[in-house]
Order: C-alpha cells, then structure tokens, then sequence
C-alpha cells in the first residue's frame, strides 16, 4: 500500500510561517529540482521523509516591485512570469531564456533557484554580481542575508528551517547605469545544464571603472566572485592595459578550480572561464548598453 504523504497548503504566508515553525517541512515551490532530486524508480512517486509545504501559490511571495533603486522580486515568481514582467533586467530575462524548456520555466521559481544551491544554477551567477540579498521571513520577524552567505556549498543554505525566503532584493538595479553581460555555455542554446557560465559587472564614469564585479558558475563548489581582484581594477582607465588584463586573469587563474564530471572537463572549464573573462575584459569601454 502506498505511503502516507503530509502536505500543507495554506492561504496565506502567516498561516504557512506558522505551521513551519510548529513542524520540519520540506518546502516545494515550483518543485521542479525537488522532485527530480527525490525521485525514485518509474511510476513510483518521490520519497520525501518530512511533511510538505507547497508556497508556490502565495500571493505574497509572488510579488515585483520597485523600492528606491532597487528591484524586490517575489521567491515565488516563475521565470515565465518573470520573463513577462516589465520591471525584469534584460540581463536576467537573457539568463532565464537559457533555462530548460518552457514547460519548466513555467513551475520553476527564482528562489527555488537560490534555494537549490546547484554550482550551475543559472541565475546566480547575475545575482551574485548585483550583490543580491534575500529578505527571509519567519514568525520570529525578517532578516536580510547576503547570496554570497547565505549559499554555503553545493544544496547548502544558510536557512533555519522555521524560515521560508520571501525576496530577493537587487540593490540600485533600477539606476540602469551599468554595463552587464551573462554568458552561459552548454550543449545547446537552453535545455541543458551549463558547463560555465559567467556574469560581469562595470559602472563607468569619464573613462574611470567606478565599479566593476565577476561571478563564474559551474567552476566551484559555489559561485566564484573575489571582491579582492575586482579592487585592483577600481579607478583604471578604459580601454584597460593588457598588463592589467593579463594580471586580472592571472589572479583568476589561480582560484578557478572546476573539476572533471559527466559534463565537462576541468581543463575545458576552466579555459572558457578565462575566455569569457578576457572578452568581457577587453570590450570594457566599449561596449554599449
Ligand atoms: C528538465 C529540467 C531542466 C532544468 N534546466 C535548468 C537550467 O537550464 N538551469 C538551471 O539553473 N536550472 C535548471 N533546472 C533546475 C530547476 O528548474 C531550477 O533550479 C528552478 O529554479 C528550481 O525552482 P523550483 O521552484 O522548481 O524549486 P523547488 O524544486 O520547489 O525547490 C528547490 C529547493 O529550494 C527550496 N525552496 C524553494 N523555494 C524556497 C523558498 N522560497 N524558501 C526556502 N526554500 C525554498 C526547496 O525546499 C528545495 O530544497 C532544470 C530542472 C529540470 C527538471
């Protein structure tokens, strides 16, 4: 006979909070990494060994909207709907084209991605690089985490399990005054998991980097970004030197260390991580928005 599976669904995100602060539950959004991680053989339905909460529906985690500069996007919201919404950087819209196949983009959620913690996950290396925060909610109040904390390690995460994360907050991405790129590389154009993916950052002012930031994706056990390499960039001059440009990918050289696995090679990884860095490097100065 088949198991017994406790699900929740409740109404609204206080009656939610509530229950998970009573009960450990596993949460599932969009279920879209859930399901295939719990999967077992054909016909036979996942084994999860804690009661459910689904939150896909929760209006109030489902919202966008603009507060000063910055962009607060709902977990809950679905790349299809994000894809739709007018308030969405071009940059992520391009990130979320490259994700699977429509069918998927319409369950899977932004914070499904975060929570998920994958190296390859493909939004975070943007989200990385527009210094995302994550406001989480529990009954005991909110609090504000940086991506780069609150990401620990492959489907790590820095979440009490009483807390469900509510937003993801891009500081002053509605200035519009940055020049961003993303880039993924994979077996083909969208469908398939990515082999590297990269995200850059500049702010430019008369010719002087204001403010410049990098991520890699799929090159680590987590994102790769250092704000210390980026600091020897602040207050050049564009174009930059090849000095400079040689001296940023050796710094990088040298903390890139993807590894071998079913998708690619460590070497092939790591020669189009500074492929795509020495491009991005070059064209500062050049490129428009
Ligand atoms: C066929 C297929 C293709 C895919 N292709 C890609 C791809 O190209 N690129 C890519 O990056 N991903 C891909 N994925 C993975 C997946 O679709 C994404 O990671 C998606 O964003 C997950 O969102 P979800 O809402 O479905 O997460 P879920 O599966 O519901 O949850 C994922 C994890 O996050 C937790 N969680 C979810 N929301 C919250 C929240 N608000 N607060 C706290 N914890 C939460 C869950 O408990 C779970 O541990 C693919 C998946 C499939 C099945």
């Amino acid at each position: 006979m088949a198991e017994k599976v406790v699900t929740y669904r409740f109404n609204c995100l206080e009656k939610t909070l509530n229950q998970m602060n009573k009960v450990d539950c596993a949460i599932i959004a969009g279920g879209t990494d859930v399901m295939v991680l719990h999967k077992s053989r054909r016909g036979v339905p996942p084994q999860i060994n804690k009661p459910i909460m689904f939150i896909d529906h929760l209006p109030e985690l489902k919202q966008i909207y603009p507060k000063h500069n910055n962009l607060h996007i709902g977990a809950c919201t679905t790349y299809s709907e994000l894809l739709e919404h007018r308030l969405t950087p071009e940059p992520l819209k391009k990130a979320i084209k490259t994700i699977a196949a429509p069918a998927i983009r319409n369950r899977g959620t932004l914070g499904g991605n975060i929570c998920n913690a994958s190296p390859a996950g493909d939004t975070l290396p943007l989200l990385y690089v527009y210094n995302a925060k994550l406001l989480l909610r529990s009954v005991n109040g909110e609090r504000v985490v940086g991506i780069h904390d609150f990401i620990q390690a492959p489907r790590r995460i820095q979440r009490f399990h009483n807390e469900i994360v509510a937003e993801i907050i891009l500081p002053d991405v509605l200035l519009n005054d940055a020049f961003i790129v993303f880039e993924k590389v994979g077996n083909r154009n969208a469908d398939a998991i990515a082999k590297v993916s990269f995200a850059g950052l500049t702010r430019i002012i008369n010719n002087r980097i204001e403010d410049i930031r990098f991520a890699f994706g799929a090159v680590g056990p987590t994102m790769v970004r250092s704000t210390s390499i980026e600091r020897k960039l602040l207050g050049k001059t564009t174009p930059l030197t090849h000095t400079d440009i040689a001296a940023t990918l050796a710094d990088f050289d040298k903390i890139i260390k993807p590894i071998d696995d079913q998708r690619s090679t460590a070497s092939y990884r790591k020669t189009v991580a500074l492929n795509l860095l020495k491009y991005f490097l070059n064209s500062i100065g050049t490129m428009t928005k």
